[in-house]
């Protein structure tokens, strides 16, 4: 179930995620190109 909207400031990717993904995006960066990423980038879905 994906409740977030991410949106990369680096990469400009957007992804779907769900909580715990959110929280692994905030930790590790961008699964992508691994940018560092903040509260602002996740909209809520
Ligand atoms: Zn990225």
């Amino acid at each position: 179930m994906e409740e977030y909207e991410f949106t990369c400031p680096e990469c400009e990717q957007t992804i779907d995620v769900n909580g715990p993904m959110r929280e692994a995006t905030l930790a590790n960066g961008c699964p992508v190109c691994g940018a560092s990423v903040s509260d602002e980038h996740f909209l809520e879905a």
